[in-house]
């Protein structure tokens, strides 16, 4: 970048992008949304609603230090947690030969 950008100008948090977590959601009413330190810091943002995207009410917000969508109500820790348990499911057979890395990741590192 080789124009300074101002603390004024509406892009300026992408300054922080790729180092910091990138709000990709914004509810006027959310604390989290509202407070630009919070992606400063890196700290987790508010994500998009599947569940809204799929039935183009928008991109739907889901705080980030909950897991209902405030925009439709949408559980998006169930349904994480359904995706987590099918992909397990069907990762089995490689999970196997993982196996000795879940249990200590430490050794890898
Ligand atoms: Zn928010
Ligand atoms: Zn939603």
């Amino acid at each position: 970048m080789s124009i300074p950008m101002k603390p004024d100008d509406p892009a300026y948090w992408m300054l922080f992008d790729g180092r910091t977590s990138t709000p990709v959601v914004f509810d006027r009413n959310c604390y989290i949304c509202t407070d630009p330190e919070f992606a400063q810091m890196g700290m987790p943002l508010c994500r998009v609603c599947i569940s809204c995207q799929e039935t183009d009410r928008g991109d739907g917000h889901i705080p980030a230090d909950d897991e209902v969508c405030s925009v439709c109500g949408f559980n998006g820790f169930e349904h994480y947690m359904k995706q987590e348990y099918e992909s397990r499911m069907n990762d089995q057979t490689q999970e196997n030969s993982y196996e000795a890395a879940y249990e200590d990741p430490w050794e890898w590192i």
